[in-house]
Parts: structure tokens; C-alpha cells; sequence
């Protein structure tokens, strides 16, 4: 059996020289999603090999005379995905699957564009996949979808993995170790799954559950030792540990916290946050002791109104304290923002820049919020949404209309939170004032986000040409949106 897995990008990968300090455009950090299930089938079947249109190009040749092509897509590439499964079934005889977050939650949807889909995670259920597929069966095993004389045929809801001590072969995927040296690109170890919460624009717990579930800590540690490895010497020298709430099994978080401390390792980590493992003086200091110098926090908010409408448990007050603890520990906090609450009106760009500058808040990533089927937020906004077909845009930018501001307006506050916090006379005060990483992750993030701020612009014409119901009279639904693929 040839077997090839296809990450996706929003965008085909494209050289440019961008890629040395733009992130996200032609070039990202693959996930370690399909690499471990390459892993895992690799165990079994010779012939597997991982694209991750993240990191290169597809070499069609090889993907054409393959038996099975597993395609992976989140929402902001999973029309590029369906476009890549046209091509494949117009050249080729191979099994198209599709899998990954957006086909897990969106599988009516997805369905079309393929022979199967696989829904949840792959890690168990997948080697069985194919063993059926191989002995000619039809592989009705739960999670899977297909088609049988035209109807949709769904069979059964997915099992999550419960083994999941698997150090993904980062060699399976094709130029990986010639891309390593990018520091545009990051090491990343996955630890555990799932996060206990439950926020309503969450796709992860949506689509995987509530249930967390972890690596042995000697596992992650091997993990990260590959991992540094694998991207050697760079200018960053810092390894993302990717987990959503790595610090939800508490129990959990501090052995594989120690693990790291006594396996020696010296390296520099960053790792996702919520507010709470700010009051936590204990784990902050492992942290510290361990090598992470920043956290990522999910902020998303600054009202309060926000975190009860989406159900997401935080307050404003709450948070502060939370980052001021933090950096009382000598960790740096970065802060995920959410733009286009239903409550959000014209001046929270300025309004999140003062916090941000305020707070010492070290980088931001901000985000217009967007809607994965499967959601709960979906379900509320599905009338407001600018299309429900083209999740191409789904990358940051405005993809609904907002109930106190036009889309335009929307997109504009994206762009001035952007400038006022990526300022020049910030980038001056990063040269003279920091130090180490946090000086060189500025000054990327500073040209970074001038490259952002320059996509988002180029786009305000088409959302000022969307017209409104309110001021139009018009449908909101149904609109023809241009192809934003370059
Ligand atoms: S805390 Fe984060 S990972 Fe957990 S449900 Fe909320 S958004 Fe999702």
C-alpha cells in the first residue's frame, strides 16, 4: 500500500523571502497531527510520506499513483483541500479521506469531495482503516463516513484514543528537515487532549470532546529531545508545546513539568495558557525552572458581558491579576484577542492597545471571531456569516457581521489594535529596552504584522461594498465572494 498524508495550507506554499519573518502567509509550522498518524502507519505499511503545503510544495507525481490520500483540513483550509481532492480524483484511482477538525465537525460537508471521511482522531482507529481498505472491504468502523448508492452513511460516533505515547517522525514529512531553519518555524510537542471547558466558538472541545487525556511525561520528554534535534541550531531556540490547556490535569502538568527539570534538557519553551495557572505559585515556578519564558494566554476579552455571552469562565479582574502574578515569576505573558463580540463597538482596537501596552502584555495575536460549524457559536450566527462556503478567509479576518459595527468597522479595529501596538516607537523602545527573545520576537512580530495590517487593508473595499440589512433592506445571505487564493 502507498499511503500519502496532505496537510493543506490557507494558501500553496510559495518561496519568498517573506518567509523569513512573515508567519502564516506562505509559510507555518506543520501540525504534528498527521506526522504521528504517519508514524503510527508506518509501523505497519513501508510506503507512507507526509506534504504539508505549510512548509512545500506537493510533489503530484507521487501523490497521483498512490493507493490511499489522507487529507487533513482545519476550516481555513479546507477549501483548498476540497480544490486538492478534485485534482487527485481527476489524475488518479487513489482513496480519498478526508479527517482533521473542520471534516471531524463538517463531514455533510466534506463528504462530497471524497471517498471517506474519518471523524475524531485517527490514532487507533486508522491502522484497522486500512487493513480493511487493503483487504477490500468497506472499513464501517466508528467515526467513519461515506457514500453508499448516493446516501450519506455515518457509522457511529468516533472513539477517542486513549494511547497516546507515540514521538511522531518528523523525517516522514517531505523537506521538513530542510525547512527546520527557518525561525519563522517552531519545534512543537503536543502533550495531551482536550480541554475541559467548554466556550462556545471552541471547535476543539466541540469536535473532540471534554475529556483530557495525556502523555506519560517520559514520553513528552523524548518527544521535545527529537524535536530539538530535529530543528538544531536556530536564532529562536524556543519549543511551543502546543497543548490547548496543558495545565488542566494539574496532577499531570507537574510530573511532566519535573520531567522536564530532571531530564536536564536546556531549552527555551512557551506553552498556551488560561488565567487560572496564574494563581497557581507553584506551577509558575516549575515553569520557570523548567525553561519557559512566556505564556500564551487566552485572554480573548476585556468585558465581562464577552466571557458570560460565550461562556467562557473569566473575568477582566481576574485576568489582571493573573498576568501581573506571572510576571512577578519572571515569565512573559502574550495575550490571544477575540474582535467582534456581539457587544463590541468602533474603539476596542485602542481599547485593547492601551491594555496591552498597559500591561506589559509582551505580543498579541488578534482575531476577527469565526465560526465552525459544529459550534455553538455557529448555531447563534449562522444568519450573520458573510458566507457559509468560503472558509478561506477564516485566518483572522471578518467573516460575519457584527452587531454593533459594520464588518468594514470591524476589520478596521483589527488593524488599528495592530498598529498602535506594533508601532515604530515600540519597535525602538524593543531595540533599546529588551533583551534576548523577547527583543528578536518583537522586531519579527513588528514587520509580521505590518505584512497583516497590509492583507487586511487591501480587503476593506469588498467589506465596505457588503451591504447590511439594516441599511439596505437587502439579504445578507448568499453573497458571491471573490476568490482570495493568490
Ligand atoms: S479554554 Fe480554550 S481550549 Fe478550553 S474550551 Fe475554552 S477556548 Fe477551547
Amino acid at each position: 500500500m502507498k499511503i500519502r498524508f496532505i496537510e493543506p495550507g490557507n494558501l500553496p506554499y510559495r518561496m519568498s523571502f517573506k518567509n523569513l519573518y512573515v508567519y502564516d502567509k506562505y509559510i507555518r509550522t506543520p501540525s504534528n497531527g498527521i506526522i504521528t498518524l504517519a508514524t503510527i502507519l508506518k509501523r505497519e505499511w513501508d510506503d507512507v510520506l507526509c506534504y504539508s503545503e505549510s512548509i512545500s510544495k506537493i510533489k503530484w507525481d507521487d501523490i497521483y499513483d498512490a493507493d490511499i490520500v489522507f487529507i487533513s483540513i482545519f476550516t481555513f483550509s479546507a477549501n483548498r483541500g476540497y480544490e486538492l481532492a478534485e485534482k487527485i480524483r481527476a489524475h488518479s484511482s487513489a482513496v480519498i479521506v478526508f479527517g482533521g477538525l473542520h471534516a471531524t465537525l463538517n463531514y455533510m460537508e466534506t463528504i462530497k469531495y471524497c471517498d471517506y471521511v474519518t471523524r475524531g482522531e485517527g490514532d487507533e482507529m486508522l491502522p484497522e482503516f486500512v487493513r480493511r481498505l487493503e483487504r477490500g472491504e468497506v472499513p464501517e468502523l466508528p467515526g467513519v463516513v461515506y457514500k453508499k448508492n448516493g446516501e450519506v452513511v455515518v457509522c457511529g460516533e468516533p472513539i477517542p484514543p486513549t494511547k497516546l505515547d507515540v514521538v511522531p517522525d518528523r523525517d516522514l514529512l517531505y523537506r521538513f528537515r530542510k525547512m527546520a531553519w527557518h525561525s519563522t518555524l517552531w519545534p512543537q510537542v503536543h502533550a495531551s487532549r482536550s480541554c475541559p471547558h467548554n466556550c462556545d466558538y471552541c471547535s476543539l472541545v466541540a469536535a473532540f470532546g471534554r475529556r483530557m487525556r495525556t502523555r506519560s511525561p517520559e514520553n513528552v520528554v523524548e518527544d521535545i529531545k527529537a524535536a530539538v534535534e530535529f530543528f538544531g541550531k536556530r536564532m529562536l531556540n524556543i519549543l511551543w508545546i502546543t497543548d490547548d490547556n496543558f495545565f488542566a490535569d494539574r496532577q499531570w502538568a507537574i510530573e511532566t513539568l519535573n520531567a522536564i527539570i530532571d531530564s536536564g534538557i536546556k531549552y527555551s519553551f512557551t506553552i498556551q495558557a488560561r488565567y487560572e495557572v496564574g494563581f497557581d505559585d507553584e506551577m509558575l515556578d516549575l515553569l520557570k525552572r523548567a525553561g519557559f519564558e512566556e505564556l500564551a494566554m487566552g485572554i480573548e476579552f476585556l468585558e465581562d458581558e464577552s466571557f458570560e455571552n460565550y461562556h467562557k469562565k473569566s473575568t477582566y479582574g481576574e485576568i489582571l491579576r493573573s498576568v501581573r502574578n506571572i510576571q512577578r515569576h519572571g515569565l512573559r505573558t502574550r495575550g490571544l484577542f477575540i474582535f467582534g463580540a456581539d457587544n463590541h463597538t468602533p474603539g476596542i482596537g485602542k481599547r485593547l492597545a492601551d491594555f496591552v501596552i498597559a500591561n506589559n502584555i509582551s505580543g498579541v495575536l488578534i482575531q476577527s471571531m469565526y465560526f465552525v460549524p459544529g459550534t455553538p457559536v455557529y448555531e447563534s450566527h449562522k444568519d450573520e456569516l458573510i458566507s457559509r462556503e468560503d472558509w478561506s478567509r477564516c485566518i483572522g479576518k471578518v467573516v460575519h457581521y457584527p452587531k454593533k459595527m459594520t464588518p468594514a468597522e470591524l476589520q478596521r479595529e483589527v488593524i488599528e489594535a495592530s498598529r498602535l501596538i506594533y508601532s515604530r516607537k515600540r519597535l525602538i523602545q524593543a531595540i533599546l529596552h529588551k533583551r534576548g527573545t523577547e527583543r528578536i520576537l518583537f522586531i519579527g512580530e513588528y514587520f509580521w504584522q505590518k505584512d497583516v495590517r497590509r492583507d487586511l487593508k487591501r480587503e476593506l473595499k469588498f467589506l465596505e461594498s457588503l451591504v447590511t440589512v439594516e441599511e439596505k433592506g437587502y439579504s445578507r445571505r448568499n453573497i458571491q465572494l471573490p476568490s482570495y487564493h493568490a
